[in-house]
């Protein structure tokens, strides 16, 4: 079942490049992590050490199927560091539980440098990185740690999975994209850690269908900073919300549906871990709308819900998208849907006329509606919306808030413009700073500004620098 070895030595020619000693244990699976472990190393310019003693560090991949191969594991993990002294271990033990639920292998030997799962590639050259820099590589260099973004140096889009488990009748997402895929949490924390390293001063979290994140992989526990974590929600927020906090950061969530397991989230937003903002697209509130749409989350009651949130978390600010037309939509479920809009005080909503996709199913739905009664609709919506915006803004005025700057001009000195918690880039307002008072107030793109609130412009704030 097992094959030691020490691994051969990928060449290189460059004489100081770092070398990586590599001991890899188990069955066929285990092999190709060490496979992969080594390419990626070698691609990186890494030499492989054919000895301990040679080695700048060494990988222990490990077996723990069965007692005889976790303890030939545990020795090998011994050995290396008796041998060499730093030591990253990974595969099948690095996952398993010792007692009281700690990790069996830092239990055994606390001196290793980092312990991952099996598959965790990414996990492994992180801890690889931070305890042997990277060979300088001038060409691989030249791309920044993040890769090439297309949004300004100071935010940037997460993206957390692709896909779709759900089939709303209006979409054709799921036919295009296919079913849920997460990303390893790894490798989420890994791109948000770049992102925030390269100055991103906002991360914005998308996907499909951020609360449903890892269903398909059954909430499998990952690894990040040789620490096991969850590829479900609730986790992966709380560790974007440390990230972020390290770096003074914003970590904002979108296309979350009002799931239960949402609730736990709101928490995180009262502490300050991540903003006080939740993009829920409800498209609709009459439960039989939302049925015919076949709406995740239909059978929630919303209202409640949001009451809850707000109740526990009082700045929340909420962003939705609604349809309205929507095929078989009676003038009672139209006014059902602007009740609602005024009882949840949606701060900012948007509003669609329905109007069919190309190979959508509610195509198909009976009661299709005139093209003037979907527009007059939405019209009535957004007047209904507008009010309830312009209304929640004006609460603003006289408060002093925290503005990230999207644009400041000779330093601000005529003003500029930026953002509070409250507003997404390009979908939400924005606040119009004022030229400082004082000569010694700068402002400057990707930073923080205070700002007090003096009137609001539609939409938007205008905001005094302090
Ligand atoms: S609209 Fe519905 S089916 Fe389409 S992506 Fe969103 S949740 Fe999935």
């Amino acid at each position: 079942m097992t094959d030691d070895t020490l691994a051969p030595v990928a060449a290189t020619a460059t004489p100081p490049a770092p070398t990586i000693g590599f001991v890899s244990l188990g069955c066929p699976k285990a092999l190709t992590d060490s496979e992969l472990i080594l390419t990626q190393l070698s691609a990186e310019g890494y030499r492989t050490a054919k000895s301990y003693q040679g080695a700048d560090l060494v990988i222990v991949n490990t077996c723990g199927f069965i007692d005889d191969a976790v303890k030939e594991s545990l020795d090998a993990i011994g050995e290396a560091l008796a041998e060499n002294g730093k030591v990253i271990v990974t595969g099948c033990l690095g996952a398993k539980a010792g007692e009281g639920g700690g990790n069996l292998v830092q239990q055994v030997h606390p001196k290793v440098l980092a312990v991952t799962g099996p598959h965790a590639t990414q996990e492994v050259m992180d801890a690889v990185h931070s305890h042997v820099p990277k060979p300088h590589d001038p060409f691989v260099d030249l791309v920044p740690a993040a890769g090439i973004k297309l949004t300004p140096k100071h935010y940037a889009y997460l993206k957390i999975s692709e896909g779709c488990n759900h089939r709303c009748t209006f979409c054709i997402i799921p036919s295009l994209r296919g079913d849920l895929v997460s990303r390893p949490v790894g490798d989420v924390l890994k791109e948000a850690r770049a992102l925030f390293e390269g100055g991103v001063k906002e991360l914005l979290v998308v996907s499909q269908d951020t609360s449903a994140y890892g269903v398909d992989v059954k909430y499998r526990t990952g690894f990040w900073d040789g620490k096991p974590v969850k590829t479900r929600m609730l986790d992966l927020v709380a560790a974007l919300g440390e990230l972020a906090r390290q770096h003074g950061a914003w970590v904002r969530l979108h296309y979350v549906y009002p799931y239960p397991h949402v609730d736990e989230v709101i928490p995180l937003m009262a502490q300050g871990l991540v903003l006080p903002y939740l993009d829920v697209p409800f498209q609709h509130a009459h439960p039989d709308v939302l049925r015919r749409m076949k709406r995740p989350a239909s059978g929630e009651r919303n209202l409640e819900r949001i009451q809850a949130w707000r109740q526990a978390c009082p700045e929340l600010v909420i962003r939705s998208t609604f349809i309205a037309g929507f095929p078989g939509e009676t003038e009672e479920e139209f006014a059902y849907l602007l009740d609602f809009l005024q009882e949840a005080q949606i701060d900012r909503a948007g509003c669609f006329a329905y109007s069919p996709v190309n190979g959508a199913a509610a195509n198909e739905l009976p009661g299709a509606l005139p093209d003037a009664v979907r527009e007059e609709r939405r019209a009535r919506f957004m007047a209904v919306a507008e009010a309830v915006s312009v209304q929640r803004l004006r609460r603003r005025i006289g408060a002093t808030m925290q503005v990230l700057v999207d644009r400041a001009p000779a330093l601000g000195r005529k003003g500029g413009v930026g953002r509070t918690y409250a507003d997404a880039p390009e979908i939400d307002g924005t606040v119009r700073l004022l030229p400082p008072a004082k000569a010694s107030t700068v402002l400057r793109v990707g930073e923080f500004a205070k700002a007090r609130i003096v009137a609001t412009e539609g939409h938007d704030l205008v905001g005094e620098p302090v």
